[in-house]
């Protein structure tokens, strides 16, 4: 999805020395690490694109790179963005500025991502100092483009976009050591007119179940216990195998491997949002009580102005149909204010479709137009204070939802993963199954990565706040 979850799942200050993967990549057979120079790698975005980061990383370490932690420390600097928030050209193209003179001290400059993707050799011309170019459907061929850099090639580029592999690393660098992002579906068939997704990611290519299975397995004997799948619509999952294992299924069976307990999975399309997901969800409670079900807008006309596939209507049945679990499940979206269009009483549907449904959360954007889109030819014509009152409306009014919902749970006992520690004496933070951020206290000296039971002592509309239950 264009705003697919951003910031959805970063804790805060966990401790560096945590953050180093369990992976031990010297292992890597036949590969000393650092043996071919090191690696910064700086990254914005989405949860696919940080996953992306992890498997570049990954990549680089298992062909005898060394990870460092500044520009300066690199001899291979690479910037890997996506083109969801604004600007983003503008913004990638002064950070290669800082890096110009870098190249000259003999660093070699590389850009990735839907930024590549979208710019392409452009890049080349206006940042005439970068030597690697290489969209998000390319990293299967990042071997193959290193190779030749290794070699004295001076200018690199991976920019197809029909390209039928998914990416797969041996080695997966992974940045928290308790949650694992796993990319079970790459790139996107539909065509939402404002999205650059099936531009810079490229068609729909689904990940062979027994590889994701075998890599879940992997993870579990690593220490991981919580696996997140991901796809930019992750439930239109269509295993390539013979088994043919529905998403639902894949749900399962992950949820089924020895040393798992949370499976969480992100972003869902409506259109794609079928009863046996409720089901599995219903059946295994290791399958998290959480669905991120984009709606972008409440009004059918821009709707189908979006080319979203489906309408209110259909969009309220699979919310109906969620709320009917029987267990109860957390519902949140993401929605955009402003698209060309979308008039006062367009807006007000959203409002009331805010309303009707009752999200858990939402993550709001004010529309702004981005190249190769078939909306950037229709008239943004609402203004940009325009676009700014209508957010600010949207926002209050979920606020108040939230205010209400969290209200609710006050002396509610939940179980957290415990994901970070405040800087504060004896302030943690964790996860509910279904998404929801606890900050509690705890007199525990060491927490991080435990799964406790949490009371919830206080709310405010933005998060829950409680007390380590023992
Ligand atoms: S085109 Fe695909 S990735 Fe983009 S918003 Fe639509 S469904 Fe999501």
């Amino acid at each position: 999805m264009i705003n697919c979850d951003l910031g959805m799942s970063k804790p805060f200050d966990i401790e560096i020395g945590r953050l180093t993967g369990p992976a031990n990549y010297s292992e890597v057979r036949g590969v000393v690490t650092g043996q071919r120079g090191t690696f910064f790698l700086e990254t914005f975005g989405c949860q696919m694109n940080d996953h992306d980061s992890e498997k570049v990383a990954g990549l680089l370490l298992s062909r005898g790179y060394q990870q460092v932690e500044t520009p300066e420390a690199a001899s291979m600097i690479l910037y890997n963005t996506c083109s969801i928030r604004e600007k983003a050209a503008q913004k990638v193209f002064s950070r290669l500025g800082e890096y110009r003179e870098k190249q000259s001290a003999g660093k070699v400059i590389g850009v990735l991502g839907c930024v590549a993707q979208q710019e392409g050799e452009d890049i080349f011309r206006r940042a005439p100092w970068v030597s690697l170019v290489c969209g998000s459907a390319s990293y299967s061929k990042l071997p193959e483009m290193l190779a030749r850099l290794e070699a004295g090639n001076s200018r690199v580029t991976g920019l197809d976009t029909d390209t039928d592999e998914t990416f797969e690393t041996p080695v997966t660098r992974r940045d928290n050591p308790w949650r694992a992002y796993l990319t079970i579906i790459e790139g996107c068939d539909k065509a939402c007119s404002y999205c650059v997704v099936p531009f810079t990611r490229g068609p729909e290519r689904s990940r062979a179940s027994d590889s994701i299975l075998r890599e879940v397995q992997q993870l579990a004997e690593r220490g991981y216990s919580e696996v997140q799948l991901l796809g930019q619509t992750v439930n239109s999952y269509a295993d390539p195998t013979t088994r043919k294992m529905r998403f639902s299924e894949l749900l399962l069976a992950v949820a089924d491997v020895q040393g798992i307990r949370r499976v969480r999975f992100t972003t869902s399309h409506p259109s794609d949002f079928t009863r046996d997901i409720v089901e599995a969800i219903e059946r295994e409670p290791k399958v998290c009580d959480h669905v991120h079900l984009p709606v972008q807008s409440g009004s059918a006309k821009v709707l189908r102005a979006m080319q979203r596939t489906y309408s209110r209507e259909e969009y309220l049945e699979k919310i109906a149909m969620i709320r009917e679990a029987k267990r109860p499940i957390g519902i949140t979206t993401d929605i955009i204010v402003g698209f060309p269009g979308e008039t006062e009483a367009d807006f007000e549907e959203t409002l009331s479709l805010l309303v009707e449904v009752q999200y858990d959360s939402m993550f709001s954007f004010k529309y702004s137009p981005r190249p190769n889109t078939p909306s950037l030819s229709m008239s943004d014509s609402i203004s940009e204070e325009e676009k700014g009152r209508r957010l600010a409306i949207l926002q209050d009014k979920q606020r108040e939802i939230q205010a209400a919902k969290h209200a609710g749970l006050l002396g509610e006992g939940f179980e957290v993963l415990v994901s970070g520690k405040s800087r504060r004496e004896n302030q943690w933070t964790g996860y509910t199954t279904s998404h929801r951020m606890i900050n509690f206290t705890s007199q525990e000296r060491e927490l991080l990565g435990t799964y406790v039971q949490v009371q919830v002592t206080g709310a405010t509309p933005n998060g829950l706040v409680g007390e380590h239950a023992v």
